[in-house]
């Protein structure tokens, strides 16, 4: 793979200036081999306070860029993505320890994401209401909020940011993003390129790759005027804490713990398949990964047969340099956390079918059997390649499983009958559900969002994007003035 080994990325913390930043020099690491692939300047809460300082200046001449100019920078910015493919999805495979087929879908996602932010500008922005006054006119307008920090975890480091990113500057906004330190060349410089290529004016976005004191200085700052967080639950309440005592919007999408329903009319066949790779893509490191399969007990052996059969044809590997199913975890923390789980809950009677080995960053894809609610397999969002099987013996009790995790993500069902599953779908509280399909689905067109623990109900994609990234404003006119008893 052609790629840069070791270039010392300057700070780019404006868009159009790169300037070396204040912040200490911080190594990228390569999680496959362990290697340091590249070195890059964090930011600091200073440079968080010029940043927001310059967007806030900077909003006043955006928000009067007519909108056919908006949306051709954003097309632009979706071809460059394109143009750039192998750069980027260079990155994404040794910064993050993606496959091959994960980069690719990822970049096409976030292409996808640009196109629509694109159209967004040319909607209509308002409406008119009634008045009972003569000669008053109503309008109620969208209105930019002013300028958005976003901050992004490191799993779909590109277009967890980018969702955010894309449609907050299609309506007027000026974005500041905080990139996870983990994956802040693909996640952050990489798009302040593709952004400043495409003529997006400077000032108007802002990369400040650092860790949590730098998300914090974002949270705390008055200029910004909304947080979009992805990312854990525990940082995403301090965060809805902070923006509640601030005023300020929030969007939350936050962790999952996914269940996948199989009845005992399901096509065992597909259920498993769809089982595998809701568990077992990039990992498991997904919010919507399936981390509890929830199945019939009158088939939970052949299902179990059939997802163990599944895993155990899966390779992991340096995606870089072969191709696997399975590449690294992000780091030896991640990979001794999942190892830890499952031992523990091995350790409460839950059996190993298949996998259960860590070596190194790699943990093998795992079917677990034998699971009960109390484990931490069960309880927990693992974030790694990891099975875990539990039984029901009524639809009611499938359903009181799946409310059981505070969790509200995603979840999938699978049934021969379609109004039998969609009977489930309305009783289980989670924010996506697929039938007879699997938990790990998105599609930049439908509202995306989780309930509960998983988010504070705010929604990316499609029409959700321009209520999520804007305010409103009700302005009236009389046509002539009125005199008030005063
Ligand atoms: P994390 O919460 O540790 O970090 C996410 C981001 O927040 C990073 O950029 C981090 O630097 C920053 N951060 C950490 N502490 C902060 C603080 N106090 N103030 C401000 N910013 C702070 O999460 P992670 O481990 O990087 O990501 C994995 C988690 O993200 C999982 O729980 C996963 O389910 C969740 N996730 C959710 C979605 C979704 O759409 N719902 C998508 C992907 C990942």
């Amino acid at each position: 793979m052609d790629m840069p080994v070791n270039p010392v990325w300057q700070q780019h913390l404006f868009l159009g200036s790169w300037q070396s930043g204040k912040g200490e020099q911080v190594d990228v690491m390569e999680p496959a081999t362990g290697d340091v692939i590249s070195q890059l300047k964090a930011a600091t809460p200073a440079d968080v306070d010029r940043a927001a300082t310059i967007a806030n200046e900077a909003q006043k001449q955006w928000i009067a860029v007519p909108f056919d100019q908006k949306a051709e920078i954003l097309r632009k910015a979706a071809t460059l993505l394109k143009e750039r493919a192998d750069e980027i999805n260079g990155w994404n495979t040794r910064e993050c320890g993606s496959i091959g087929p994960k980069a690719d879908w990822e970049l096409q996602a976030t292409y996808e994401q640009a196109q629509m932010a694109a159209a967004l500008p040319m909607q209509p922005s308002g409406e008119i209401f009634p008045s009972n006054m003569p000669g008053k006119r109503n309008y109620w307008k969208r209105v930019p909020i002013g300028t958005v920090g976003v901050i992004a975890p490191w799993n779909f480091p590109i277009l967890l940011a980018m969702r955010s990113v894309f449609p907050a500057l299609a309506m007027g906004n000026c974005v500041i993003l905080k990139p996870d330190p983990k994956s802040s060349i693909c996640g952050g410089v990489l798009m302040a390129q593709v952004l400043e290529d495409a003529g997006l004016p400077k000032g108007v976005f802002h990369v400040l790759p650092g860790g949590p004191e730098v998300g914090q200085a974002l949270v705390e700052h008055s200029l910004v005027k909304m947080i979009s967080f992805t990312g854990s639950t525990a940082v995403g309440k301090k965060i809805g804490e902070t923006c509640g005592r601030m005023l300020k919007k929030a969007a939350l999408e936050l962790g999952g713990n996914n269940a996948q329903v199989v009845l005992e009319d399901a096509n065992l066949d597909i259920a498993s398949s769809c089982g595998a790779w809701g568990s077992f893509l990039h990992q498991g490191q997904i919010c919507m990964q399936t981390g509890r399969h929830l199945v019939h007990c009158s088939v939970a052996d052949e299902y179990i047969e059939r997802l163990a059969t599944r895993a155990g044809n899966l390779a992991y590997g340096n995606p870089a340099q072969e191709q696997v199913h399975l590449g690294p975890l992000i780091n030896e923390v991640q990979a001794k956390r999942v190892e830890d789980i499952v031992n523990r809950s091995v350790e409460m009677g839950a059996r190993i079918v298949v996998g259960g080995k860590r070596n190194g960053n790699y943990y093998e894809a795992t079917v677990i059997a034998d699971v009960t609610p109390d484990m931490p397999v069960f309880s927990e969002e693992v974030f790694g390649p990891i099975a875990p099987v539990m039984t029901f013996d009524s639809d009611e009790s499938a359903c009181a499983l799946v409310n059981e995790s505070p969790y509200g993500l995603a979840a999938a069902i699978h049934s021969g009958s379609t109004e039998r599953a969609l009977k489930i779908a309305n009783r289980i509280q989670v924010g996506m559900v697929h039938i007879n399909d699997q938990t790990v689905n998105n599609e930049f067109q439908v509202p995306f969002g989780g309930m509960g623990s998983s988010g504070n109900s705010g929604r990316f994609g499609g029409p959700a994007n321009i209520e999520e990234f804007t305010t409103s404003q009700w302005v009236s006119v009389m046509e002539e003035g009125i005199q008030y008893p005063f």
